[in-house]
């Protein structure tokens, strides 16, 4: 046996390897599970977790995985989180990598070690301690935050959607504001019902579109004390001159009209100065009445990465990178998705928070860290634009997709276009499970779907 032992440590590596001169396996550390780490951190696992080629390693501070464009559903109570969320865990366990619960909060660039924080439950007691844990490569995928840039009132009375618990919370808040109003025995005051969404970008128009849908199936569930058409509205408040900007303007266009038509009332040129418990202060002196109020007006970079080890940081705190995603202090640590800062060569602005980049950055780093880890040498990353979709619930799709005729732009609505919204999501569960599994939850999603009702009362 010893014998034995002994010829298999004379034998060659296997190429695939990536054992260093000791025999220790490169570790390779993805710190945040979202649109682009979770799809990274599978196929690592897949390539070189599984067969033991190098140890892969999830760091994540939340027990599950949902794709976050999906979040304005679950702040208008349109979807059962539970039939999309990815427990990371047993996802973990059956594609070839650890799974590590816990927020990074620092890092130490010259001991290759990321830090955690301690975690506690809801009653104070300990889950996890503080601890720090080793990276040969690191890959930083955190995502990103709403930014309020400084706004009164913002943290206090707004809601942002940047996270499930913050759609939940929402959706609660507007449930409950509904309960209320059905009960009270006053009449429904002005504001109590209504809801601002600031900023008109994707995420702010899909929600207004969405919620329009859902409040009424609410109230239609025997809240007969509201008037919908009286009580309820809906106001998109947005500072550029016109609502989803970064379409052309033909489709903005649209898409206002559309909205227009439900009954959302559309505030462009608008600048907010303050939120408060009563509604929302524009600059200029118009004041709007609302109880409700979600702020989706812009993001930023998580606040740890302000001071990551003086890893360099763009304005809006993201950390930029090269066009190989390593961060320009530090070739051992790369960064992906919404938290990464990247202006190609010879373009004016950085690469736009999207999960469609996230996903194309995926595939990129999970090629590159295969070849960087054989030696050889890589490309530099190129962002392809699909173009932009925006979701009006079951009313429309609405967008511009790049490049199919003689590489120029095709407006695209209805039917076309939500299939091509929803195919973001399908390739996001492909990376993720596989075909099998996507088309197997596919088709219980939308069987479950008839015989729901389509709105949470809880
Ligand atoms: C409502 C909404 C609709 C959208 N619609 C679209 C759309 O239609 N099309 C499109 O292309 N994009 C859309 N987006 C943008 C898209 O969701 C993001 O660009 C994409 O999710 C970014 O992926 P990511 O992997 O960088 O970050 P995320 O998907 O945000 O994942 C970040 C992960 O990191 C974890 N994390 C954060 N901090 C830490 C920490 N310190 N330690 C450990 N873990 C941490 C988080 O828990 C999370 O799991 C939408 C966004 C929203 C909010």
């Amino acid at each position: 046996m010893a014998l034995e032992n002994t010829l298999k440590s004379l034998e060659p590596k296997d190429p695939g390897t990536t054992a260093d001169s000791s025999g220790k396996l490169q570790r390779i550390i993805v710190v945040g599970g979202g649109a682009g780490g979770l799809e990274l951190v599978t196929r690592l696992g897949e390539a070189l977790g599984r067969s033991s080629r190098a140890k892969i390693e999830l760091i994540e501070k939340s027990r599950t995985h949902l794709w976050k464009p999906l979040l304005h559903e679950v702040a208008a109570g349109s979807m059962d989180v539970s039939r999309h969320e990815v427990d990371y865990l047993s996802h973990a366990y059956w594609h070839g990598f650890g799974y590590r619960f816990g927020e990074m909060v620092g890092l130490d660039r010259s001991q290759h070690l990321v830090h955690l924080a301690a975690s506690h439950d809801e009653e104070g007691r300990l889950i996890t301690p503080e601890r720090s844990i080793g990276y040969d490569t690191l890959v930083i995928a955190i995502g990103s935050v709403s930014n309020d840039f400084g706004t009164p009132g913002v943290s206090k009375y707004a809601i942002c959607i940047d996270t499930p618990e913050q759609a939940q919370r929402f959706n609660r808040r507007l449930i409950n504001a509904c309960l209320l109003a059905h009960t009270q025995t006053e009449p429904v005051r002005p504001g109590q019902l209504h809801v601002a969404i600031i900023g008109a970008g994707a995420t702010g128009t899909e929600l207004s579109a969405e919620l329009h849908r859902t409040v009424r199936g609410v109230v239609a569930f025997g809240l007969d004390k509201i008037d919908p058409d009286k009580d309820i509205k809906i106001t998109l408040i947005e500072a550029a001159d016109r609502i989803v900007p970064m379409l052309p303007r033909r489709l903005s266009d649209s898409t206002a009209r559309l909205l227009g038509e439900l009954g959302v009332e559309i505030l462009t040129g608008a600048r907010v100065t303050e939120v408060r418990a009563d509604g929302v202060q524009l600059a200029g002196g118009q004041f709007v009445p609302s109880e409700l109020v979600v702020w989706s007006a812009g993001v930023r970079g998580p606040a740890v990465l302000k001071d990551l080890d003086e890893l360099e940081t763009s304005a809006a705190s993201q950390l930029v990178v090269r066009s190989t995603l390593q961060t320009t202090r530090d070739d051992d640590i790369f960064a992906m998705g919404d938290c990464a800062y990247f202006v190609p060569d010879g373009a004016t602005q950085p690469i736009p928070p999207r999960a469609q980049a996230a996903h194309q950055q995926a595939s990129y780093l999970t090629k590159l860290i295969r070849r960087r880890l054989a030696g050889k040498p890589t490309e530099p990353f190129r962002y392809r634009d699909f173009g932009s979709l925006v979701s009006l619930g079951e009313f429309s799709t609405i967008g511009s997709l790049m490049g199919f005729v003689a590489g120029k732009g095709m407006l695209v609505e209805g039917y076309i276009a939500r299939m091509m919204y929803r195919s973001l999501y399908k390739m996001h569960e492909m990376a993720l499970h596989g075909p099998l599994k996507m088309t197997l939850d596919t088709a219980t999603r939308f069987l479950t779907r008839r015989t729901e009702p389509h709105v949470k009362l809880h």
